[in-house]
């Protein structure tokens, strides 16, 4: 297949890693630990352990899977907020199909959905604002949430709402923001982490230059990278390469996609539309400031949250749930306490095991990494 197989070619795939190895190997100071490089975006979690690159990495590199999924993410407060709005009788509640099964405090979306709730399932916010036009003497409610790489479209579609006048749609708003997320990791007493990948997908958006504080202020190279196999393993040669040399910058690996000043007019779009939050609850890591956006006051009548109670709880995690350390890498998911017992992404239990992008479930579902093995890759490298 054009411009796919290209990306997946084993030859390549092995001359790089073998280009890896000869980085490590050069350098001494791995004998004290292994290099951690942290991966940002589930999206590139899920391709590391779809194509089982962690396995054929050296020794003397070990990957961290970062917070970089929004479903995940989503503290129970807000699904049950989300539950909330969903069960009163006059709304249609509208959201992408992998946040349905998120749980909240007493049940999921699909729960609602069981017990009676209008919940539809859309796949993009154009798709909500078309039923409301089409149920005029309902309201539809769209579950916003996703990174800046969701925000345009959720922008531009509320400014079409404006533009047709239409009265009966709303969002409830859970975007979050990459930056201060990037910058919490790093600010983390436990924080061990010698280089990044950062997400593709956002970088589309923002561009560059959001990403200089992390070569600046904390000295860790950082490379902006595609979802393919070949574009991780060539970003993590970028970051190896970086570390040998003692640069650190920011680098774009994803040039075919991501232009170094972002994309514009949806930058306009997020801003016109959404403000920051002083800050935002996120499952396994606490509050984080400034982390999520809201709606502006023009925008009010659009705002879900403004037009509708809802109860606003915050409902803690588990306590047996030790996402937040696996998210730092302080641990891996597998040594988590409630790793495939009473947290399977069947029952996930933690916010990790949620989503397929998650680090939990990508290590359960696919099984790449053997906990021996991995555990034997965490040794003091001889
Ligand atoms: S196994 Fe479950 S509770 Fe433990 S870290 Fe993973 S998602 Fe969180």
């Amino acid at each position: 297949m054009k411009y796919t197989d290209e990306f997946r070619d084993p030859r390549l795939a092995e001359r790089l890693v073998r280009e890896i190895e000869a980085l490590v190997a050069g350098m001494p100071r791995l004998r004290e630990r292994p290099l951690q490089i942290m991966e940002f975006c589930g999206g590139h979690t899920h391709t590391i352990f779809r194509y089982g690159l962690e396995r054929m990495l050296p020794q003397g590199i070990e990957l961290v899977h970062g917070p970089g999924c929004p479903v995940c993410v989503l503290p129970m407060g807000r699904v049950d907020d989300c539950i909330a709005l969903a069960e009163r009788p006059e709304v249609i509640f509208t959201t992408f199909g992998d946040a349905m099964r998120v749980p909240g405090s007493r049940k999921s979306l699909l729960g609602a959905k069981a017990d009676g709730a209008d919940v539809r399932m859309v796949y993009s916010p154009l798709d909500a604002l078309a039923l409301a036009r089409r149920h005029p003497d309902r309201e539809v409610i769209f579950f916003a949430l996703g990174f800046e790489t969701t925000m345009p479209s959720t922008a531009l579609t509320v400014l079409q709402a404006e533009r047709e006048g239409i009265g009966n749609f709303s969002l409830f708003c859970n975007h979050i923001t990459t930056v201060p997320t990037i910058k919490a990791v790093l600010d983390s007493p436990d924080m061990q982490l010698d280089g990044f990948l950062a997400p593709g997908h956002v970088s589309m958006v923002v561009g560059e230059a959001p990403f200089q504080f992390v070569a600046r202020q904390y000295g860790k190279p950082i490379v902006i990278t595609g979802f393919e196999p070949l574009d991780i393993l060539q970003s993590l040669w970028m970051v190896v390469r970086q570390l040998a040399e003692g640069r650190c910058e920011v680098e774009n690996q994803y040039s075919r996609v991501v232009p170094a000043e972002g994309n514009r007019p949806g930058l306009q779009a997020i801003d016109r539309v959404f403000e920051l939050r002083e800050f935002f609850e996120w499952r396994g890591l606490g509050s984080i400031d400034h982390s999520g956006v809201r709606m502006r006051e023009a925008y009010a009548r659009f705002d879900a949250e403004r037009r509708f109670a809802v109860p606003n709880l915050k409902i803690a995690d588990p306590k047996s749930c030790q996402c937040g350390e696996v998210i730092k890498g302080v641990i891996r998911p597998w040594e988590c306490k409630v790793y495939g017992t009473q947290c399977t992404p069947e029952q996930p239990l933690g916010a990790l095991m949620v989503s397929s992008e998650g680090a939990c479930a990508a290590y359960y579902n696919y099984g790449a990494v053997k906990p021996a093995a991995q555990a034997a890759r965490r040794e003091v490298v001889s």
